[in-house]
């Protein structure tokens, strides 16, 4: 890794539960005058905790659907049983004009699909949970998901666990404060300016 290299882009990826929401949200409130973060689409309903248009744009299927027909993905997945995510290319525009890097939060399908279309400009770090148990503690403990959804995210991240090595970097989220520490020395050598 060439600690020189600028990136315009960073995602991170993991399986879910593994942390990396939080990550996000702690570097772009840390580096928020040089991040902007790319709001994705989803269909999946909207949590207590969340804000329409600032951690999703909550769509139904139908919008999504139009969404997909008239190009506006850079990549979509679905995700879940018709649960559809998608990265939209006005949001990546609209972080560029802002003269910022863009920050996202994406499952490992998609990670692959920024990699391929970004390629060098695109950073993308795994975030590796401590383990399995772990994170499917973590997932109930979040209260967020009924039985179904819980089972569905169990069965998908069995199969995300396997792809640690096919990013740039892994960061091993065991300890959470070590966790944050360890993203900005990243951020910082590899993806903020030098001067
Ligand atoms: P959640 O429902 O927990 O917010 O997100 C479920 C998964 O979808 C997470 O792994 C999240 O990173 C991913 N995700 C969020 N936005 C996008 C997107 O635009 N594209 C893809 N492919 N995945 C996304």
């Amino acid at each position: 890794m060439d600690s020189n290299t600028s990136y315009d882009m960073v995602a991170f990826t993991a399986p879910s539960g593994a942390g990396k929401t939080t990550i996000v949200h702690h570097l772009l409130k840390k580096y928020s005058e040089y991040f902007s973060f790319s709001i994705s689409a989803t269909t999946r309903g909207k949590r207590d905790n969340e804000v329409d248009g600032v951690d999703y744009f909550f769509m139904s299927n139908d919008e999504f659907q139009t969404n997909i027909e008239e190009n506006s993905f850079i990549e979509w997945e679905e995700v879940y049983d018709d649960r559809f995510y998608g990265t939209l290319r006005s949001e990546v525009d609209r972080v560029v004009l802002e003269g910022k890097k863009v920050v996202f939060d994406i499952e490992i399908n998609g990670a692959q699909n920024l990699k391929k279309t970004y390629d060098e400009r695109c950073l993308v770090i795994y975030v590796k949970p401590p383990d399995f148990q772990t994170l499917v503690k973590r997932l109930i403990n979040r209260k967020s998901e009924s039985p179904q959804t819980l089972e569905d995210r169990i069965k998908r991240i069995k199969k995300e666990l396997l792809f640690e090595h096919s990013f740039d970097m892994v960061l091993l989220n065991d300890n959470l404060e070590e966790t944050l520490a360890k993203a900005e020395e990243i951020i910082e050598t590899y993806v903020l300016p030098k001067d």
